[in-house]
């Protein structure tokens, strides 16, 4: 399995443009959602500092403000930092964990990589993925000034923030079967 298909499948993204089927009808928004539900165009991924996307302003207020701090460093450093998946509605996550519950053939296995929206700080507007590798290897490096942490060992680009700004991140679980609810 190449680290491509790892990074793209990781946080339940799709591994191929098309394994979103085009025929899914979003489900209905609720009254406080953003508008849209959060699924970004296979590409480099959105400028964090964006405002026109439910992605990016479905996110909490604080990560959103740590991200985009950490943006304007890592360009300063040369790295181009994009939002590869933000805020994610319900409906939206449902599906994913529903496709890869097929992909891996069980609740327990697909939950390795993908949560079910009753679980995923994405759909909280909690975390963030961050592309392309550089990016996300940087904020894996200096995240931390920001209160940016890698959550999961097995999600390099899946960042929450778990510290205060200039603090330590807490031991990353193995992945998000780990988690504790
Ligand atoms: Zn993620």
């Amino acid at each position: 399995m190449s680290a491509l298909f790892l990074a793209l499948s990781g946080c339940g993204l799709p591994s191929t443009p098309d394994a979103l089927p085009r025929s899914v009808v979003p489900g209905p928004a609720t009254a406080a959602a953003p508008q849209g539900d959060g699924h970004i165009t296979a590409g480099r991924g959105l400028d964090p500092f964006d405002t026109g996307h439910s992605a990016i302003t479905g996110l909490d207020r604080r990560l959103l403000r740590a991200v985009r701090e950490a943006a304007t460093k890592a360009k300063a450093d040369g790295v181009d930092l994009f939002i590869t998946s933000g805020w994610r509605s319900t409906g939206y996550q449902r599906r994913l964990f529903d496709q890869a519950v097929t992909r891996y053939g069980s609740r327990e296995e697909a939950e390795r990589y993908v949560l079910s929206p009753e679980k995923s700080s994405h759909v909280r507007g909690r975390a963030v993925d961050i592309g392309p590798t550089d990016a996300a290897d940087w904020v894996v490096r200096r995240g931390a000034a920001f209160g940016l942490c890698q959550i999961y060992a097995n999600e390099m680009w899946h960042f929450e923030l778990a510290t205060r700004p200039g603090g330590t991140c807490p031991p990353q679980l193995p992945d998000a079967t780990a988690v504790k609810y």
